[in-house]
C-alpha cells in the first residue's frame, strides 16, 4: 500500500505515525520548514509562547503517542483545579464549571441558574440548528450567551449564532454519546468521581509533540516540499512537488480545506467546489508579558466594544512566568488586517482594562486562514464525495483538538490499509 499524505500539521503527523505501525509505504509532503503547521511554539525574552494551542488534555491517544515517542520526562502539568472566569458587566466573574461554582458564581442570576435545571426536560440537537439557539433551547438564553455559548465559541473561534449543532458541538455530544441531556452527563460523571484527564504541555512547548513525531518518520517526511497539484494515473494518482513526481495508490490530504480544494480541482472538480465552500476564521494571537497575578486558566469576554475575544493565563495554569495569551479578532478580517502593533497595543490595554495591570508586548501573530468557521457553509459537506483512492483528514471533516486530529489519524490508517 503506497500513500502520499500531504501536510504534516497534528492530522498529517499522526497519520504518517499510524500508517507507518501498519506497515504502509507513506510519504509526507509538508510545505513549511517545520512540521505542527498551527501547533507552534517559539521562545521570545526567555519566555515560551505558543502560537496555536496553548495546552493539551491527556487522554488515551495523547497518552499513548507519549509514551511511544518517550517524552513522558518532557511533560510539563498545568492547574486543573483553577476557575475560568467571564468578563461580563465591567467584572471579572466566575464560570459555573463545579457545583460549588454554579451556586456561588454571580455570572448568572438565580433563575437564569434555575433555568439551567430544566435542561433534562429538553430535546437534543436538531437538524439546522445553531449552537446559540440549542444552548438557548436548552439551558436558556442567560447560561447560552454569558456562559456555554462563550466557553464553546473560545474553543473555535467563531460565533455561536453561526455555527451548526451537526457540524460542531453535535460532533462532541455523539462521541461521548450524550443524546439528550448534557447536565444529566455531567452529573453522572460527577458521582462516578470519573476526572478529566490531566492539562499538559511540554517544557519546550506544545510543538515538541509534531517534532518528535516528524524526528520518529524523518526518513518518510519532507519538509520544504509542498504538493503542486494531483492528477490521476490509472488506478491510483500522481503526486507533484517543484522538483519530483510520485506514484501512490493513494492520496491523503489533511491541509486546509482551501488549499485541498485548489490540490483536488485536477482530480475531481465536484469535491473540489464542495470544498471551496468552507469558510474559515482568521484570529490574532497576542503574546503579552505582565505582573498580574490573577490565579485562574483566563477569561472570555462578554461585553460588547472589545477586540480581545479571550485570555489565556499561561502564568497561573501552566507556570509560564508573566505570560498571557490574548486570542483577538477571530472572524474579523478587516481588524486583523490592520498593523501587528496596533492590534498588540489594543490587546495590551483591554487587558489591563479586565485584569486591572498593565502589560507588555511580546509577539503578534495572525492566523490565516484560522480556524474552520464549523458555520453554515459546513452544509456543503452533505454534498463531498471522494473518488477511490482520495481520503481527507482534517479538521474541518471530524473533531477539531488536537485529541481528535490523533484519533481520526489513527482511524483513517486503519481503514486505508484495511481497504
Ligand atoms: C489558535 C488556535 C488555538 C487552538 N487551541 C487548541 C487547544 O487548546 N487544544 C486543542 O486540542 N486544539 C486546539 N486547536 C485546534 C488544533 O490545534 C488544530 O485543529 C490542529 O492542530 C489542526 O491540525 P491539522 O494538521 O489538521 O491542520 P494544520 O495545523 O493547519 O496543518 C496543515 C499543514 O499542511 C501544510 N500545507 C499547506 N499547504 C500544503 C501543500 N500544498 N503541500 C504540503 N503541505 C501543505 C501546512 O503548512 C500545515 O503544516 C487550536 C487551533 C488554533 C488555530
Amino acid at each position: 500500500m503506497t500513500v502520499a499524505v500531504v501536510g504534516a500539521g497534528m492530522s498529517g503527523l499522526a497519520l504518517t505515525h499510524f500508517l507507518a505501525e501498519r506497515g504502509a509505504d507513506v510519504h509526507t509532503f509538508e510545505a513549511a520548514a517545520e512540521p505542527g503547521g498551527v501547533v507552534r511554539s517559539k521562545t521570545v525574552d526567555g519566555h515560551v509562547l505558543e502560537t496555536g494551542p496553548q495546552r493539551l488534555r491527556l487522554s488515551e491517544p495523547v497518552q499513548s503517542l507519549v509514551e511511544t515517542l518517550d517524552l513522558e520526562d518532557e511533560l510539563r502539568y498545568g492547574h486543573d483545579d483553577q476557575p475560568l472566569f467571564a468578563y461580563h458587566d465591567g467584572q471579572l466573574r466566575t464560570m459555573p464549571l463545579s457545583v460549588r461554582e454554579a451556586i456561588t458564581t454571580d455570572l448568572l442570576s438565580w433563575p437564569g441558574k434555575a433555568r439551567v435545571l430544566l435542561e433534562p426536560l429538553t430535546r437534543g440537537p436538531q437538524p439546522e440548528e445553531t449552537v446559540d439557539g440549542f444552548l438557548t433551547r436548552k439551558f436558556g438564553a442567560e447560561a447560552a450567551r454569558r456562559f456555554m455559548g462563550p466557553l464553546y465559541s473560545g474553543l473555535y473561534g467563531s460565533d455561536p449564532d453561526e455555527m451548526y449543532v451537526e457540524y460542531s458541538l453535535g460532533r462532541a455530544l455523539d462521541h461521548v454519546g450524550i443524546e439528550r441531556s448534557i447536565l444529566l452527563y455531567a452529573a453522572r460523571k460527577l458521582l462516578e468521581g470519573v476526572d478529566p484527564p490531566s492539562i499538559v504541555t511540554f517544557e519546550a512547548g506544545l510543538q515538541r509533540l509534531p517534532d518528535a513525531i516528524s524526528e520518529a518518520h524523518a526518513d518518510t517526511i519532507e519538509l520544504n516540499t509542498p504538493v503542486t497539484s494531483v492528477e490521476r494515473a490509472g488506478d491510483g494518482y500522481l503526486v507533484h512537488t517543484e522538483d519530483e513526481t510520485h506514484a501512490v495508490e493513494t492520496v491523503a490530504f489533511t491541509t486546509p480545506a482551501p488549499t485541498t480544494a485548489a490540490l483536488l480541482d485536477g482530480v475531481d472538480p465536484a469535491a473540489a467546489d464542495v470544498l471551496k465552500q468552507f469558510t474559515y476564521n482568521p484570529i490574532g494571537v497576542v503574546h503579552l508579558r505582565s505582573d498580574f497575578d490573577g490565579t485562574g486558566h483566563g477569561f472570555h469576554i462578554i461585553d460588547d466594544g472589545f477586540l480581545t475575544d479571550g485570555s489565556t493565563w499561561n502564568h497561573s495554569m501552566l507556570d509560564r512566568d508573566g505570560v498571557f495569551t490574548s486570542y483577538v479578532g477571530s472572524g474579523d478580517a478587516d481588524a486583523l488586517d490592520a498593523d501587528p502593533a496596533v492590534i498588540g497595543r489594543r490587546a495590551a490595554e483591554e487587558f489591563e482594562t479586565v485584569t486591572g495591570e498593565p502589560a507588555d508586548v511580546l509577539d503578534v501573530s495572525i492566523l490565516r486562514p484560522g480556524m474552520p468557521a464549523y458555520d453554515r457553509s459546513w452544509a456543503a459537506l452533505e454534498d463531498l464525495s471522494l473518488p477511490d483512492g482520495i481520503e481527507i483528514a482534517a479538521s474541518y471533516t471530524s473533531r477539531a483538538g488536537i485529541v481528535g486530529r490523533i484519533a481520526d489519524g489513527r482511524q483513517t490508517a486503519a481503514s486505508i490499509v484495511e481497504e
